[in-house]
């Protein structure tokens, strides 16, 4: 630990210029960063701490009113704080309650968890239930990526290294949102298997995490879904839909047999009255 070099930004845009002539990596909350330090996994040894960018923590609605507006540096306190969250995004608040403990939730940002890429990162799912928008922004210039094209592979994402994640936007949703997480236990679990779903009327919506090497959804399910299929239907086509990883954590059959269940609950639990 005491080899790394650490120098800290006091603005975006100093940031962007030290990441560019010094190619130092971002730190946030560094409860990702740390824990790879402490395990000796960490490459980068020349870090740049941008925790105190109060610029990207903010939390609101662009111009037009409607796409919700989330600052990279938005904890997980903060997002179950935050009122504008709790409205139009409840799925996204219900994942914030699951991660970690409350040290965590004080530390840990979105921006961090979306970078880290782990597809156990529980705010993964909700982005890519919710057809979100990342906003990437370097000296070069700003550019808004699709969520469901911003993993290239296992923690591989298309950021590049002069790159900072500066928001997240998330389009109104129409529909019931949820969020189901499955871990060894109820709290402070790493997530077996976690699933956000959008009950969209016309479109609706799914996500899986821990399931494939990213965050994944499940087109054939969801055109099941759209075009009135029944739910044993849509459980059928979803259990050929997937291939899910054995790993550490879980094994793929037990995987494809939760990720029915959670399908099955979600249906049941957003029915029409
Ligand atoms: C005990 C413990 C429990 C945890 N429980 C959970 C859990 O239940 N669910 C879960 O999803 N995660 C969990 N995590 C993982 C972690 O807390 C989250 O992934 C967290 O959101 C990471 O955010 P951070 O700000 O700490 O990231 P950091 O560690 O600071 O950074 C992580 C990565 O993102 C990059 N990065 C950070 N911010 C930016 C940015 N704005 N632009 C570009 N790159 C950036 C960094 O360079 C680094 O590569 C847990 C971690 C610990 C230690």
């Amino acid at each position: 630990m005491s080899e790394l070099d650490l120098r800290r930004a006091s603005s975006v845009d100093e940031a962007l210029t030290i990441m560019r002539d010094e190619g130092r990596t971002p730190i946030a909350g560094a409860t990702d960063l740390y824990v790879a330090a402490q395990f000796g996994t960490l490459v980068p040894r020349k870090l740049l701490d941008i925790w105190k960018l109060k610029e990207l923590r903010t939390i609101g609605t662009a111009a037009d009113g409607q796409t919700l507006v989330i600052g990279a540096l938005s904890t997980y306190t903060d997002l179950m704080q935050s009122a504008v969250v709790q409205d139009r995004l409840p799925m996204l608040v219900t994942a914030a309650r699951l991660v970690g403990g409350v040290q965590i939730q004080n530390r840990g940002t979105i921006g961090g968890n979306i970078v880290n890429g782990s597809p156990a990162g529980d705010t993964l799912p909700v982005f890519a239930a919710a057809d979100a928008v990342v906003v990437l922004r370097s000296l070069r210039g700003e550019r808004r990526v699709p969520f469901n094209e911003f993993y290239a592979g296992y923690r591989k994402t298309v950021i590049k290294p002069d790159e900072l994640l500066i928001a997240v936007e998330t389009p109104s949703i129409d529909g019931i949102q949820a969020f189901r997480k499955v871990g060894t236990r109820a709290a402070q679990a790493i997530s077996k298997i976690a699933m956000a779903a959008v009950r969209d009327p016309k479109r609706p919506r799914i996500a899986f995490g821990s399931l494939a090497a990213t965050v994944v959804r499940v087109p054939k399910t969801e055109a099941a879904l759209a075009s009135g299929n029944s739910i044993d239907e849509a459980a059928a086509v979803l259990e050929a839909e997937i291939n899910p990883i054995d790993d550490v954590r879980s094994t793929a059959v037990y995987r494809k047999r939760v990720a029915v269940n959670l399908l099955r609950w979600f249906w049941k639990e957003t029915a029409p009255a």
